[in-house]
C-alpha cells in the first residue's frame, strides 16, 4: 500500500513513519482494499479477521488484547430492523481499540518505541492501553483543564500525561511540535487508525449474513469511525461482496455542528463552528481535520448529518439504559440521531438499520446516571 496526500497527491511508501504530507502538510490516506468473503481470516475472532484489508502486520508482531467481534444486538423499542453495534465492548471501553491495535502494531513493527497522541478521552485511553500491552513508551497530551476523571484511565496504563496550557487547539499545536521527537500516533491523522476502524464495517457485513445494512448512524467528532465504515463498505463494494453502499449518517452535537452545517450547505469542506458546550465530549469538536472525506462519505452513500441537543442525548441515554445498554453521552447521540431520522421517515421501518454505540457509560458512570435521572 502507498500513502497519498488528499491535497496535493504526493505519494509515500507505507513503511515510513509518516502522519501527514511532508510536502504540503495535508492529510494522507491509504487506498481502499477490495475485500470479499474469501479474504476473511476465520482463524481470528475479531479485528484481525480482516488483516487482508489492513496494513501488513504478521501475527507475531501484533499488539492484541484478545479482541473479538462486538455484538450486533437488537433494540426492542427501536423498530424491527434496528441493530445496535455494541462497540463499547472493547478492552479500554470504546471502539477506538480497533484503531489502536492496528496503528500501534504497525508503528512498532516499523521501529517506533516512543509514541504520543493528543486526546484526553477515549482515544488517549485506548492508545495508552495498547502501548502498555506492546511495551511502547507513551505520552498523552491534554489540556491542563481536562478533568481528573478522564485522565485516570490513561494514567492507570502508565502513560505520561503532558498537560498543555490553553485550549484544544493549543494542545493540537503542541502535538505537531512534539512530532519532531516522537512518533505521532494520532487517532485523527494516522491512516493506520482509520484502517483499524474499518473492521466495524466488515463485522456488520458478516453479522448480517454477508449483507450490507440499509443505513448506519454513527456519532462524528473527528470522524474516524465514519471514515472507517466508508472504507470497509467501499472495499466490499469494489470486490462485489455487496451491491450498494449503506447510507451513512453522522450524528453531531447541536453545539458542534461543523460537518452537519457543511453538509446542509452543500459545501466541499467544513468550517469551524462552536455554538456552546455539550455533554457529549467525544464529539465536542470545532472542526474535523478530514472534512472533505467526511462530506464525501455522506454524499456518495446517500446519507446525511443530523444534530442532537443535550436534552435529546439525555432521553437517548435513558431509553438505551432502559433496554440494558449503559453508554456514554457520545454513543447516545447516535441513537438520538437515528430516532430523528426514523421519526421523520428518512429511514424506513422494516429496513435494516445499524446504530453504533461507541463508548461505555462506565467511563463516566455518575454523570451518565445523573443525565438519565434528569430525563425521567
Ligand atoms: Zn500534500
Amino acid at each position: 500500500m502507498t500513502y497519498a496526500c488528499d491535497a496535493c497527491g504526493a505519494t509515500y511508501a507505507d513503511d515510513t513513519l509518516i502522519w501527514r504530507c511532508a510536502r504540503c502538510g495535508g492529510t494522507i490516506d491509504l487506498p481502499v482494499v477490495p475485500f470479499g468473503a474469501d479474504d476473511v481470516d476465520t482463524g481470528e475472532a475479531g479485528v484481525w479477521r480482516y488483516a487482508r484489508a489492513l496494513p501488513d502486520v504478521p501475527g507475531r508482531d501484533r499488539i492484541a488484547l484478545g479482541e473479538v467481534m462486538t455484538p450486533l444486538a437488537p433494540m426492542p423499542v427501536g423498530g424491527a430492523g434496528l441493530r445496535l453495534k455494541v462497540d463499547f465492548l472493547f478492552p479500554s471501553g470504546s471502539y477506538k481499540d480497533r484503531g489502536s491495535t492496528v496503528m500501534l502494531s504497525r508503528l512498532r513493527m516499523l521501529g517506533a518505541t516512543d509514541v504520543f497522541d493528543d486526546s484526553s478521552g477515549n482515544a488517549g485511553a485506548s492508545i495508552a492501553a495498547y502501548a502498555a500491552a506492546g511495551g511502547l513508551s507513551c505520552s498523552i497530551l491534554t489540556p491542563a483543564s481536562a478533568s481528573p476523571a478522564k485522565l485516570a484511565q490513561i494514567e492507570a496504563y502508565r502513560a505520561q500525561l503532558v498537560k498543555i496550557d490553553g485550549d484544544r487547539a493549543a494542545v493540537a499545536q503542541a502535538a505537531i511540535e512534539r512530532a519532531e521527537q516522537a512518533t505521532y500516533a494520532s487517532h485523527v491523522y494516522q491512516p493506520l487508525f482509520i484502517a483499524g476502524c474499518a473492521t466495524a464495517g466488515f463485522e456488520i457485513w458478516e453479522q448480517l449474513g454477508r449483507r450490507a445494512p440499509d443505513s448506519v448512524t454513527v456519532a462524528v467528532g473527528y470522524g474516524s469511525q465514519l471514515l472507517g465504515l466508508r472504507r470497509a463498505f467501499k472495499g466490499l463494494l469494489i470486490s462485489g461482496a455487496i451491491g450498494r453502499l449503506p447510507r451513512l449518517y453522522a450524528a453531531q452535537s447541536a453545539s458542534y455542528p461543523a460537518l452537519q452545517d457543511a453538509w446542509a450547505r452543500g459545501a466541499d469542506d467544513v468550517e469551524p463552528i462552536v455554538l456552546g458546550t455539550s455533554v457529549a465530549e467525544g464529539i465536542s469538536c470545532r472542526m474535523p481535520a478530514r472534512g472533505r472525506a467526511l462530506l464525501a462519505s455522506l454524499r456518495e452513500s446517500g446519507g446525511g448529518a443530523v444534530t442532537v441537543t443535550d436534552a435529546e442525548i439525555g432521553v437517548a441515554l435513558r431509553d438505551l439504559a432502559s433496554a440494558g445498554y449503559f453508554v456514554e453521552p457520545t454513543a447516545a447521540a447516535s441513537y438520538a440521531a437515528y430516532g430523528k431520522l426514523a421519526g421523520s421517515g428518512v429511514l424506513r421501518d422494516g429496513d435494516v438499520h445499524v446504530v453504533v454505540l461507541s463508548g461505555s457509560g462506565l467511563k463516566a458512570g455518575a454523570a451518565v446516571a445523573g443525565l438519565i435521572r434528569e430525563a425521567r
